[in-house]
């Protein structure tokens, strides 16, 4: 799917419940602007497409990768520059599947 098509298909879900801004400060941590459904009961589609968008505006975007175990289509965000899987899991079917690989007899 084309770049702009993707962002037009995720906006247009977005905009299915409106949202509204509020201040979200705990005691002991920095305010952060958060957004919340105007009404009750939005659809998850939306809500999603919203979550999406807040992700891919924020500096975490940078860190956000696919994974590419085998028949993983998992997103994650990189927490440390050697991980290469979304979980341990994926990680060990990935280093199963490569020792496979080279270890299997020759056609
Ligand atoms: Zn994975």
């Amino acid at each position: 799917m084309p770049w702009r098509e993707a962002v037009r298909l995720l906006n247009e879900a977005a905009a299915h419940t409106p949202t509204v801004r509020f201040l979200d400060w705990p005691e002991d941590t920095a305010p952060v602007v958060r957004q919340r459904p105007v009404r009750s009961g939005d659809d998850l589609t939306a809500a999603l497409a919203h979550a999406v968008i807040a992700l891919l505006a924020s500096p975490d975007r940078d860190r956000l990768r696919a994974c590419h175990a085998p028949r993983c289509v998992r997103y994650f965000r990189k927490e440390h520059p050697r991980q290469e899987w979304c979980t341990p899991r994926c990680g060990n079917r990935a280093r199963v599947a490569r020792h496979h690989q080279r270890h299997k007899a020759p056609a």
